[in-house]
């Protein structure tokens, strides 16, 4: 029989560590026939690989850059969340149907934990940034977006019903959903409208860039007491909520955290059951993004 097929789309998508972490999640449960692979798709050739991967033995797939929105739009039905944020992560097939959420969502309030703060300050306009802000406000937070392109910023706040920030207000929460600190740490307080010392004022710093060794972001606002939520754990926790829909097994978090975090090796693939993909796990693990 062949392998039960899970996936991440993207363009690029090498860098993801969620192949290290899913495959290591479902051997954790037992589900040694599941695979789930890099599936590396440039923007026009997303629908005709979408539409192939369920004959392929796929019975899921994560989306991310820059896919969310056509995962949205070619899916048959999607959750409310999904169609608030105007965005997908996550996909399931089944009979013959192709289902859409987004977990970025409940992924960011559980890492929160049971902090649901009343003031949050959302860096950022993209993807990313539509599901934190729509999670936070969900959450019951008041909350402010900057974005560099400020009609980005403008339309967001249009659509979610959350203020433009022209420059950075005080804040229980600060969430980065910036590219900025992927390539360059040291474009990090360049490029962001913060300062290291202005860190200590957010009780919490989410970062949802990773990169090995961690952000400067991240870094600067831990020496400063702020307690930090890294770019891999909002990977952990968006992560666990596909698995759990996918395989309906309880997602086995410390086990997924420890993969992504590069403590254990992929599994090689069955070279005999492998459909054609676009390109194999490995590249950068240096550094790091969405799914
Ligand atoms: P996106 O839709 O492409 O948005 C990128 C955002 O970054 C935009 O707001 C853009 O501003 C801003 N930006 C880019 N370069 C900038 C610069 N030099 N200075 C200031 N702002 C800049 O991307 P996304 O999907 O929201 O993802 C954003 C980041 O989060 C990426 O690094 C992604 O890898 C990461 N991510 C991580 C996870 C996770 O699970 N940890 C999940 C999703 C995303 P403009 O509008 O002005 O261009």
């Amino acid at each position: 029989m062949g392998l039960t097929r899970l996936g991440v789309l993207g363009w690029p998508v090498a860098h993801s560590r969620s192949p290290a972490m899913h495959n290591a999640a479902l051997r954790a449960v037992g589900l040694g026939d599941w695979r789930y692979q890099l599936l590396p798709v440039p923007a026009e050739l997303f629908g005709e690989t979408l539409v192939a991967l369920p004959g392929a033995g796929f019975v899921g797939a994560n989306v991310t850059i820059p896919h969310k929105e056509a995962a949205l739009a070619a899916a048959d039905e999607a959750t409310p969340t999904a169609r608030a944020v105007g965005a997908a992560n996550t996909l399931t097939f089944a009979d013959g149907t192709i289902a859409a959420d987004n977990t970025d969502v409940p992924g960011l309030l559980a890492a929160l934990g049971n902090l649901r703060p009343r003031t949050a300050l959302v860096l950022g306009a993209g993807g990313s940034a539509r599901a934190a802000a729509y999670a936070l406000a969900r959450a019951g937070a008041d909350v402010a977006v900057w974005n560099r392109t400020r009609a980005r910023a403008r339309a967001l706040a249009a659509d979610l019903d959350v203020r433009v920030a022209d420059a950075p207000v005080p804040a229980e929460v600060l969430v980065n959903c910036t590219s900025v600190g992927l390539a360059d740490p040291s474009s990090t307080f360049k490029d962001l409208p913060l300062t290291a010392d202005g860190l200590g004022e957010y009780a919490c710093v989410v970062d949802l860039v990773y990169r090995t060794g961690g952000t400067l972001l991240v870094q600067e606002a831990r020496r400063r007491g702020s307690r930090t939520i890294d770019g891999l754990e909002i990977l952990v926790r968006q992560g666990a909520l596909s698995f759990e829909a996918w395989t309906g097994r309880t997602a086995p978090l410390d086990v997924m955290r420890a993969a992504a975090r590069d403590d254990e090796p992929d599994p090689p693939d069955d070279p005999r059951t492998s459909p054609p993909a676009p390109g194999r796990p490995g590249g950068d693990r240096g550094r790091g993004g969405g799914a």
